[in-house]
C-alpha cells in the first residue's frame, strides 16, 4: 500500500513538473517599443497598456520611458539651436535600456513578461521584438500640438514629419517586418489597446507603409 502511494505521488509531481515546463515553453517574453511623432498618444496608450497587463495575474509587466531614462541619467547633450528639441545621447540611452531589460528578463518566474519602452526615440534603441508606431493625421495632430508650448515652426516641423512618416521609416530601417503602424486618428484608447494586444499576440501582420498621410503635404505646401 505504501509503495502504491509513493508511486502515485511520484506520478502526480512528475506530471505537475511536465505541465510547468510545458507552460514555460508557451510563455510570452516580449519587448515592445511604442514610438511616434510627439502627441500621437504614446504616453497615454503605454500607461493604459501597462495598467491592462498589470492587473493580469499571469503577466509581469514593466514600463520604461525614454524621457525618464534620459533625464534620470543626464543623457541630454544640449538643445538644438534652431529647432529647440533636446539632443539625447542615444548610445547611452540604449546601454541603460539594455541593462534594465536584462534585469527584467533574468528574474525567473512562471509569468508571461512584457517590457514596454515608450518614447519617440525608442526605435533607435536595440532589443525590441516589435516596434509600434502610432500615427495621427496631421490636421488632428495639429490640434493636439497646439496644446503644447511649442512655437509654430516646431509644430509645423512635427506635422511634416508625421505626414512623411519619419518615425515609421526610421523604425523600418532598423526593425524591418517587426514594425507595425497604427492609424489612431479616430480610434479610442480602448480600440488602440485591442490592436496592440493583437500585435503582441502575433495576430497581426507587419504593415509598414499602410498609413499614408502624404496627401496632406500637397495642401500644406512648405514653401
Ligand atoms: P505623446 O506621448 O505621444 O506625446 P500623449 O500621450 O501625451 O502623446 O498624448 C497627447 C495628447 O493627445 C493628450 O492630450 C492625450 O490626452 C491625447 N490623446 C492621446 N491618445 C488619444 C486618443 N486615442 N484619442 C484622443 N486623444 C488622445
Ligand atoms: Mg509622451
Amino acid at each position: 500500500m505504501l509503495y502504491f502511494f509513493i508511486l502515485l505521488s511520484f506520478f502526480y509531481y512528475y506530471n505537475r513538473i511536465l505541465i510547468f515546463i510545458d507552460s514555460c515553453d508557451n510563455m510570452i517574453n516580449s519587448t515592445i517599443f511604442i514610438t511616434g511623432t510627439p502627441c500621437t498618444g504614446k504616453t497615454t496608450i503605454s500607461q493604459l497598456l501597462f495598467d491592462k497587463f498589470n492587473i493580469k495575474k499571469d503577466w509581469d509587466v514593466k514600463l520604461l520611458k525614454t524621457n525618464d531614462l534620459a533625464l534620470e541619467n543626464n543623457l541630454i547633450l544640449g538643445t538644438h539651436p534652431e529647432k529647440e528639441y533636446k539632443i539625447v545621447d542615444i548610445d547611452k540611452l540604449d546601454k541603460i535600456f539594455t541593462v534594465q531589460k536584462e534585469d527584467f528578463f533574468k528574474k525567473h518566474s512562471n509569468l508571461n513578461k512584457l517590457l514596454l519602452f515608450e518614447g519617440h526615440l525608442s526605435h533607435f534603441c536595440t532589443g525590441a521584438d516589435k516596434v509600434i508606431i502610432l500615427r495621427v493625421y496631421p490636421d488632428k495632430l495639429k490640434l493636439r500640438l497646439n496644446g503644447r508650448n511649442y512655437n509654430n515652426s516646431k509644430i509645423f516641423e512635427n506635422l511634416q514629419a508625421e505626414a512623411l512618416a519619419v518615425c515609421s521609416v526610421e523604425a523600418y530601417e532598423i526593425y524591418k517586418d517587426n514594425s507595425f503602424e497604427i492609424d489612431v486618428t479616430d480610434k479610442s484608447p480602448y480600440e488602440i489597446l485591442n490592436i496592440i494586444c493583437e500585435i503582441i499576440l502575433d495576430k497581426l501582420e507587419p504593415n509598414i507603409g499602410s498609413v499614408d498621410f502624404t496627401s496632406w503635404l500637397i495642401n500644406n505646401d512648405i514653401n
